[in-house]
């Protein structure tokens, strides 16, 4: 490709709605463009890395027995009514009519059509186990769009699904899975990990979320420091502290705390550390139930295990009129001591003594307060969000926490789908069954966006070799110099009859905006031809990211090059 003919708008600033590196550098690399809130167009160079990351997946999905096939984008509501999605969905799911006032949806996902698909096709279990995934564009409405590639509505994902005659099969369906992920990410250069996900409303006993590490990253996950346990915070468990409680020795008091409503206020008026107070939440569940749960002061909610023990799917604060009928008090005052709701604590709230609660009347808080002496709590669970510092749940390691990007995810779906949409097998005593099922999603642009956002510098992105747009970027110096042309117009052709995917800069523009979009736009290697090198016979050849520029022999630089090509291709 040479760049004098390729659509490459560059911009020399970042467009002002872009928030995090990746963003900011698809857009000034021109890489990407924005037609609306969360859609854009893939331009030349970054449509490359896309397809490059595709083929990957392709690549290890094939590996992993998987077969392609491409399901439509639209699809008819009726198939999301047998599911019961039509109705659960919410306002992600884009939904339209045709004009025949025929209701269909942009499928977000396709666990109905694929479900329909192998209902019709697939009778006996001498046919499994069977994988089948598709690389498509979906749509979802997201509420906040945002970060370009990486939150958008229209992206690209691969979705693959496993079909098998038993929970046991379908665990091996799952593994091999899971195994081309690492494979996936390690071939696209990215620093990973594979945490445990909590399973949401999909239903299902078990997932994995693939979170490349990163600052912007918008999960928290956490991860042991001596074994290989590693979760999403939403599920992350924390090892239980099984020390004694100390002995209480103060008794309760009433304090006036006049207008401290908050952990920080009350601790700062009272001049103790918030973990010396309890937290109060007063929350109603989406079945009507009203209940107390503590928390040692200077931790957080974690509201999907709050819901997992409440058997709920949400659960919501109280409004300022319930927190008065059940405490008596404006809120900010609420403490468990003379409560009559249920009180649930989280377990490090038993270990807590001589603590300050709430006193369930305007402006004063309760201090000296013992939990089992001063109040009954019905129930002590794991309820709080994991830190760093916790211990893991598996071993006597520590917890350390990160920030992730998901880039992939991995679910035993079980026979959700295939039940809802009668999708079974004859087993081999000839008894219809309902086929146990599995979902695997990679976002193609995000997985882009997550490798930018890991590998880049002030200058621009530093692409890792696998998924780079371009692998060489052969720069002329001087484009009207006859003898820099011709020399750099036959290295780069040897470049590419080597199979090397080079770029030639031959613009006539400055060399230093020539070196700066090398720069912004990645390329791993640029050999740059003219100059005092090539009166010298040599070529300028610098890595991307590292490395002094070096000379090298004219007659030498396409061997190297190619080598060296290929020693980044294999990590
Ligand atoms: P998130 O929690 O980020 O919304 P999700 O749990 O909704 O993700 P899945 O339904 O598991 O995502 O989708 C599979 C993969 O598709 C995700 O791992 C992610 O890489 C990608 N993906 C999901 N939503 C988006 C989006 N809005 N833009 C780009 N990629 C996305
Ligand atoms: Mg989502």
């Amino acid at each position: 490709m040479r760049l004098t003919n390729y659509l490459l708008p560059t911009l020399k600033e970042s467009p002002a709605d872009a928030e995090i590196a990746s963003h900011k550098l698809m857009l000034r690399a021109g890489m990407i463009r924005k037609v609306a809130a969360g859609i854009y167009s893939y331009l030349p160079l970054g449509l490359r890395s896309i397809r490059k990351v595709e083929q990957i997946v392709r690549q290890e999905m094939d590996k992993a027995g998987a077969m392609e096939l491409l399901m439509p984008m639209t699809v008819p509501a009726e198939l999301w009514q047998e599911s019961g999605r039509w109705e659960q969905y919410g306002k992600e799911l884009l939904r339209l009519r045709d004009r025949k006032d025929t209701e269909f949806c942009l499928s977000p996902t396709h666990e109905e059509v694929i479900t329909d698909i192998v209902r019709g096709t697939v009778r006996s279990y001498r046919q499994l186990p069977m994988s089948l995934y598709q690389i498509q564009g979906k749509f979802r409405d997201e509420i906040r769009p945002r970060f370009g590639l990486m939150r958008g509505r229209e992206f690209i994902m691969k979705d693959a699904y496993s079909f098998d005659l038993d929970d046991a099969s379908a665990d091996i369906s799952y593994d091999k899975m899971y195994r081309a992920y690492q494979n996936i990410f390690n071939r696209c250069g990215l620093n990973f990990r594979a945490v445990e996900a909590d399973t949401g409303s999909i239903g299902g006993s078990s997932s994995h979320e693939f979170m490349v590490l990163a600052e912007s990253g918008e999960d928290a996950i956490v991860s042991c420091d001596s074994c290989d346990y590693a979760a999403n915070v939403e599920k992350a468990q924390i090892r239980l502290n099984n020390q004694q409680p100390p002995q209480a020795v103060g008794e309760v008091a009433e304090v006036a705390t006049p207008g401290r409503k908050t952990i920080a206020e009350v601790a700062n008026f009272l001049e103790l550390p918030q973990n010396r107070l309890i937290k109060t939440l007063l929350v109603q569940t989406d079945t009507g139930e009203q209940l107390a749960v503590l928390l040692r002061g200077d931790r957080e909610l974690n509201e999907i295990k709050l819901c997992r023990f409440l058997g709920c799917v949400e659960i919501e604060m109280v409004g300022e009129k319930t927190v008065v009928e059940l405490t008596g008090a404006p809120s900010g005052f609420a403490g468990p001591v003379g409560l009559t709701c249920r009180i649930i604590a989280d377990h490090e709230v038993r270990n807590m003594v001589d603590c300050v609660v709430g006193a369930n009347a305007a402006d004063m808080h309760c201090v000296g307060v013992c939990p089992g002496r001063d109040f009954e709590v019905a129930e002590y669970v794991d309820l709080r969000q994991a830190e760093a510092g916790d211990g893991c749940p598996r071993c006597e390691g520590l917890l350390q926490s990160w920030r992730g990007i998901e880039v992939g995810h991995v679910f035993k779906l079980g026979t959700k789908y295939s039940k809802a949409l009668g999708a079974t097998v004859l087993n081999r005593e000839g008894k219809d069954v309902p086929l146990v099922m599995g979902c695997y999603g990679i976002g193609i642009g995000r997985t882009v966006a997550a490798a930018i956002e890991q590998n880049h510098d002030d200058n621009g992105v530093i692409f890792p070799m696998a998924i780079a747009p371009f692998q060489v970027m052969v720069t002329l110096l001087n484009a009207k110099d006859e003898q820099v042309v011709s020399v750099g117009n036959e290295l780069y052709n040897t470049l590419l009859s080597s199979g090397i995917e080079a770029v030639l800069d031959d613009r006539a523009d400055r060399p230093g905006s020539k070196f700066k979009d090398a720069d912004l736009i990645g390329v791993p290697i640029r050999v740059t031809v003219g100059g005092r090198a090539l009166k010298e016979g040599a070529f300028e050849v610098q890595v991307r990211g590292g490395g002094e520029r070096q000379m090298m022999p004219v007659a030498e630089t396409a061997t190297w090059l190619v080598e060296e090509v290929q020693r980044q291709l294999a990590g």
